[in-house]
């Protein structure tokens, strides 16, 4: 089964994001209800909070990879840590899934 991707707002519209293309980005049902009106997330590695990924303008390259083994997603940055932790991309369903499209080679 395929679920349609979601267009969420980066900026939250609650935080003062508005509807501008540069301001819109697709997630899926998982990340997007996970962020909800998030902006960070504390980076215990930093010790402070740290911005989440902003896939607008961000690299994804500079702030994660991925484990092919166990099919994680480290966070190379507190941006990437943040993220992960306020996304739960790590969760066993995503993990379970991420197995799939490695070894299928859609991902990343
Ligand atoms: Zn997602």
């Amino acid at each position: 089964m395929n679920f349609f991707f979601e267009v969420e707002h980066v900026i939250p519209t609650g935080r003062g994001g508005d509807d501008d293309e540069a301001n819109l980005a697709l997630a899926c049902r998982a990340c997007n209800l996970h962020k909800s009106d998030h902006l960070d997330r504390h980076d215990a590695e930093a010790g402070a909070p740290a911005r989440l990924f902003n896939p607008r303008r961000d690299t994804w390259e500079d702030h994660f990879q991925v484990d092919r083994e166990s099919c994680l997603i480290i966070g190379l940055t507190p941006i990437g840590r943040a993220t992960i932790a306020r996304l739960r991309l790590n969760s066993l369903a995503q993990v379970t899934a991420r197995e799939h499209w490695l070894r299928l080679g859609l991902f990343p």
